[in-house]
């Protein structure tokens, strides 16, 4: 989940805590000194901590969630120490500690690694662990008399704590290596699927796409555009100018309203419509107007050739490259800076 969702859900739950807080502390505070001096604390700070929320951005909230872990902690173990301190009998103070105090711990030791990075999170966990076992031992310690098992349950306690922690962060440390081997395969797959220089989709993405618009039903129309000249332009420029021309080009095209935007390869790029033919050849037309009004670095000229062809008039996703192909073919014999489709089985100049 990420900080702003938790920060919402945050910010609705809070009240409640208040109120509960709150409702607390009316009833039982003549009874208990832990919850008569404890509370209005911890109620002090979530009014803090929820203002500090309120206003503050979604990067307050890993600050705010670490500085509750403490809070929150800091309030367990001060209602633990005041409750032995003030308990003669070990035996009623036992009873004080469970089942409270000690769940509270324990899900204070799981929180950790909530709201804590990994490694830290145990450091957290397990500082919890010392600090309430120094507290429990000066207490069951010098208690502790023959016959009685209460130093003993406490010292089990202590340690089931300590590895709940252990396994809590052995469980992180699997998510965590999950998480990298995600990241990694998002960015295998961005590599195995996008074009590193335009960052369009490359040539085998821009296959799966069109294979599956096809499949599914839609009318699909591809215009297959090539730069012209494009040689010179590396030649005359330099090819770091002609990257950059390439760059250009890409922004254009991905203005162009195409379901698909794609380098096809070198300086050939493919836009597939969902749509007619007239859709693919409108697109191109105005793709070809943009380019001629666009600035390019070193006052460069582009102009591209198109070949437009539609799945209606060609069946088949090869067909249609085909038939693309050939039309962007003649787009270039008649002159490039033109477009040409394939209209059943005659080319059709368009401008
Ligand atoms: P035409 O109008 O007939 O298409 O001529 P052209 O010069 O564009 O075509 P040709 O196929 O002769 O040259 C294409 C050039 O595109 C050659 C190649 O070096 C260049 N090219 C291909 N990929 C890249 C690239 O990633 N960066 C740069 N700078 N140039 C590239
Ligand atoms: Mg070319
Ligand atoms: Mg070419």
């Amino acid at each position: 989940m990420n900080p702003a969702s938790r920060r919402r859900i945050y910010l609705v739950f809070a009240p409640l805590g208040w109120v509960v807080i709150a409702a607390v502390w009316f009833l039982q505070q003549e009874q208990s000194p832990v919850i008569r001096f404890t509370y209005p604390v911890l109620f002090g700070y979530l009014i803090v901590a929820w203002m500090l929320l309120r206003l503050g951005a979604d990067r307050n909230v890993v600050a705010i969630e670490r500085s509750t872990f403490w809070v929150i902690a800091a309030f367990w173990l001060a209602s633990m120490g005041i409750r032995l301190a003030t308990t003669a009998d070990p035996q009623v103070a036992w009873r004080g500690l469970s089942p409270s105090i000690f769940m509270g711990l324990t899900i204070l030791v799981v929180m950790a690694f909530l709201w804590f990075d990994t490694g830290p999170a145990l450091r957290n966990a397990l500082l919890l662990v010392v600090v309430s076992s120094v507290i429990g031992l000066l207490y069951f310690g010098p208690h502790h008399g023959p016959g009685d098992t209460l130093l003993i349950d406490f010292i089990r306690y202590e340690m089931y704590l300590g590895i709940t922690a252990v396994f809590v962060f052995a469980l992180a440390r699997s998510k965590d290596a999950l998480l990298r081997t995600r990241v990694e395969a998002e960015r295998m797959r961005t590599m195995a699927y996008r074009d590193q220089l335009t960052g369009l989709d490359n040539r085998r993405q821009a296959l799966d796409e069109l294979n599956r618009l096809a499949a599914s039903g839609a009318p699909v129309a591809v215009a297959l555009l090539d730069l012209d000249e494009f040689k010179a332009i590396n030649d005359g420029h330099g090819h770091d100018v002609g990257d950059q021309v390439l760059i250009g080009v890409a922004e254009v095209l991905r203005g162009a309203g195409a379901k698909v935007t794609a380098r096809w390869g070198g300086e050939e790029f493919l836009l597939v419509f969902e749509g007619d033919q007239p859709v693919a050849v409108a697109a191109a037309g105005r793709v070809r107007a943009q380019l001629a009004g666009a600035h390019f670095p070193d006052g460069v000229l582009v102009t591209a050739s198109f070949g437009i062809a539609s799945l209606a008039a060609t069946g088949t996703v090869t067909e249609l490259l085909r038939i693309a192909d050939k039309a962007l073919y003649r787009a270039k014999n008649a002159g490039r800076d033109t477009i040409r489709e394939q209209l059943s089985r005659s080319d059709r100049l368009v401008d």
